[in-house]
């Protein structure tokens, strides 16, 4: 199990839970108001934390979090062509390799 991110409020919490299962991605939230399971947690952390179970599901999730659930329009990260670099959604070159980004793709 790896923390992915914190959601701002249990209800985006609960519907980024329901994009990522539909995505075949295993997570739950976890939060203080949840009972078990949560006895890694330091107690003062008491948001809606999204948790995955397999690490390497952690970029795919990001997307569909930042991507699809989130407020706007979608603006998924994209990996690079040249050096395989995660890029945030606002750059359209790569900044480690100078790459530009790849048109029409979505990841
Ligand atoms: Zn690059």
């Amino acid at each position: 199990m790896i923390r992915l991110t914190r959601a701002p409020d249990l209800m985006l919490g609960q519907h980024w839970v329901n994009l990522l299962e539909q995505a075949g991605i295993a997570c739950r939230l976890s939060g203080c108001y949840l009972q078990g399971a949560a006895g890694e947690l330091p107690v003062d952390q008491c948001g809606p934390d999204l948790w995955l179970e397999r690490e390497q599901d952690k970029e795919l999730a990001m997307r569909i979090i930042e991507g699809r659930a989130g407020p706007g329009e979608p603006r998924p990260h994209w990996c690079c062509d040249g050096c395989g670099e995660w890029l945030e959604p606002q750059f359209s070159t790569c900044w480690q390799c100078g790459a530009a980004r790849p048109v029409g793709r979505h990841g």
